[in-house]
């Protein structure tokens, strides 16, 4: 058997039943079907968590990808046309019937990519619902890859940390891994939305935009998206590595090696 795929969907049951086990660590990627403005594709929110996936997968070898989920909780979209909507409950469920699903199936190691601020909540009520009926998995999440970025590289980004929505980050890193996905000369002009700093407003977003995008999107290049992509795969490796040398535990049950 040649170069196997750690794609779930693209496995046969012997591929299976040779690579599956209670060591396996199920890799999700959460996304969303939305507008993300003129020069954005609509899946943006799952293409880019899922080619960081791979990567990851290409260096952790015990690693099963799951098929992304296409669509999140986008309430505060659904004013743009086209945009595909999961009710948060629903959304919930849907991620406990996975989560369940793994469990049932011996899995323990569960490591979240979201790609979509309308699954952060979702995602949480889920995991801390699985977790109680199950204490002894281990659900992470990366929740906000988008904001995260310029916090550990503020160098990187020319406005608002890169922050927005097909803003400066999300679109370069759609520039670097699907550049045929992006027009950039279709890019709004900057829009840095109106808010205050401390405490969160839960905004729709066309409250903030005409365009469906915020951030600097004009500002995206193929150059900060490689950047940003490696800074991701850096950060889920060297986690998953650690995770793995205290087989998933922490906290009070983590034994010194
Ligand atoms: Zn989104």
């Amino acid at each position: 058997m040649d170069k196997q795929s750690s794609l779930l969907e693209e496995m046969n049951s012997f591929q299976v039943n040779k690579t599956v086990n209670s060591d396996s660590i199920a890799l999700l990627v959460f996304g969303a079907c939305e507008n993300h403005g003129d020069h954005m594709p609509f899946g943006s929110d799952f293409i880019f968590p899922l080619e960081l996936a791979k990567r990851i997968s290409i260096k952790i070898r015990n690693l099963i990808i799951l098929p992304p989920i296409p669509y999140g909780v986008s309430l505060h979209h659904k004013k743009f046309f086209m945009t595909i909507n999961l009710e948060p409950n629903t959304l919930v469920n849907l991620i406990e019937n996975i989560f369940s699903s793994l469990i049932d199936n011996g899995i323990k190691k569960i490591l979240i990519i979201n790609g979509h601020d309308g699954n952060i909540a979702p995602i949480e009520i889920a995991s801390r619902n699985t977790k109680d009926k199950f204490p002894k998995v281990t659900i992470a999440c990366l929740e906000s890859w988008w904001t995260l970025v310029g916090e550990l590289s503020s160098n990187l980004f020319e406005v608002w940390n890169g922050m927005g929505h097909g803003g400066e980050a999300e679109t370069s890193a759609m520039l670097y891994v699907r550049p045929d996905l992006v027009t950039i000369k279709r890019a709004p002009a900057d829009t840095i939305p109106n808010l205050p700093e401390h405490v969160r407003i839960y905004w729709n977003i066309d409250e903030l935009t005409k365009t469906g995008a915020t951030g600097a999107s004009k500002k995206a290049t193929t150059k900060k998206g490689k950047v940003i992509i490696q800074i991701l795969e850096d950060l889920l490796v060297s986690f998953i590595e650690n995770m793995e040398k205290t087989e998933w535990k922490y906290g009070i049950h983590l034994k010194s090696h």
